[in-house]
């Protein structure tokens, strides 16, 4: 039977692009050891590569290699694979989602029928069983695990693969025994190919969520005061610009408040800067503790902090000010005592914009400080 696909030219093009994918991640894993887990994928690539060049010699390799070894090292691949994406994802992964114990099915069954009674089909049906298990353990304790849903890729490498896997244990298991695996036809020639689909999604997947992870952190640093935790100025700009825009369309109010801590000079020189720096995080801790989730609170710079108030009016605005000015008034901090602080709060009119309220809450809060601090000034 002349078949479409060569399987043993497919099975060197597998081990040569696994080879390649092993040398992507384990250069991926060396620069940016903060994933963990991705060494084992490099080397679940390299014993994929390893099988498949393997059972590439049969013909001119002795048997043993070629059956049992090859079928060690793809199958010892996959689990290398479970346990990078445990190491990965993090999280508790039950037992059976790295299932070596099928080794003991797997070697036996493979020597025994390679050697007493040889049966290409029956090596195939057990190869093709065990990576089908192991490949779907994977996919559903990977479904599992908490990283799951950044990870849906991967799962559908390893599930689209488990699902090709019992259709070809289904089709060998109904058709006629093939002659020998290099003639075996073409859905196992398929199959050989579904080991290249298999390996770069699953390496697209692992990448595309490490990079994901990496902006993500990135982004939110870039909006956050390092110090407080609150959000910085841009942060503050970025939530502003759609809370006034909505504020406008609607016809909703919106106010601004900004407080600045009375003294704290004094608190610094008397205290020092660290004790001082415990005081602004403190402050914010307050501050965050009282508002409501739509509004947001960022750090200015300084001993400086600003309040956004969507859909709160003047009289709503003074009102969350002075609760906050008393909490604060009411906290002995730890080494420093009590300190207090002064607000200017600002609502919006006409078609101001965040620095006209900015500007205005600004004057507010100096009058607030002219008039002997610890006060709300509305502007
Ligand atoms: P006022 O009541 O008039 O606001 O008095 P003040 O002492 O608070 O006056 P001012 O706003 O001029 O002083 C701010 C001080 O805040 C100056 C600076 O040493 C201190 N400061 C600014 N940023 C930080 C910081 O990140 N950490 C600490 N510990 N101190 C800071
Ligand atoms: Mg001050
Ligand atoms: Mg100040």
């Amino acid at each position: 039977m002349t078949q479409f696909l060569d399987v043993r030219t497919l099975l060197v093009m597998v081990a040569v692009i696994a080879t390649l994918s092993a040398i992507g991640m384990a250069s991926f894993g060396r620069r940016y050891p903060r994933f963990s887990g991705v060494a084992w994928f490099a080397v679940a690539d390299l014993f994929l590569a390893i099988g498949m060049l393997l059972v590439a010699t049969r013909d001119y390799a002795p048997d043993w290699l070629t059956t049992v070894v090859a079928n060690v090292f793809s199958l010892g691949g996959l689990l290398l694979n479970a346990e990078g994406l445990r190491r990965y994802a993090g999280g508790d992964w039950p037992w059976w989602s790295r299932p070596y114990f099928l080794f003991l099915l797997l070697l036996p069954v493979t020597a025994w029928f390679t050697y007493v009674d040889p049966d290409v089909r029956i090596r195939v049906l057990a190869f093709t069983g065990c990576v089908g298990f192991t490949l779907c353990a994977i996919a559903v304790a990977l479904h599992r695990s908490p990283a799951g849903p950044r990870l849906r890729l991967v799962q559908l490498a390893f599930g689209g693969f488990a699902l090709w896997m019992a259709g070809r244990w289904l089709f060998t298991l109904t058709n006629a025994p093939m002659p020998s695996f290099m003639d075996a036809g073409s859905v196992h020639a398929m199959t050989i190919l579904g080991y290249v689909v298999f390996v770069m999604t699953k390496n697209y997947g692992i990448l595309r969520d490490s990079v994901g992870q990496a902006l993500g952190e990135i982004e939110a640093q870039a909006h956050t005061d390092a110090l407080t935790g609150l959000l910085n100025r841009r942060g503050l700009a970025e939530f502003a610009a759609p809370a006034i825009a909505r504020a406008r369309r609607q016809g909703s109010p919106f106010s601004v408040a900004i407080l600045d801590i009375d003294h704290f000079k004094r608190i610094n020189d008397a205290h020092g800067h660290a004790a001082g720096d415990a005081v602004l995080a403190g402050i914010a801790g307050i501050l965050r503790s009282r508002l409501r989730a739509s509004d947001a609170c960022a750090r200015l710079g300084g001993e400086e902090f600003v309040l956004l108030l969507p859909d709160t009016n003047e009289a709503q605005a003074l009102h969350v000010a002075d609760v906050l000015r008393e909490r604060v008034a009411s906290v002995e901090f730890l080494g420093v005592g009590r300190c207090t602080v002064s607000f200017g709060v600002s609502t919006r009119r006409d078609d101001a914009d965040l620095a006209d309220m900015l500007r205005a809450a600004d004057r507010a809060m100096y009058a607030a400080k002219a008039a002997g601090r610890n006060l709300v000034v509305q502007a």
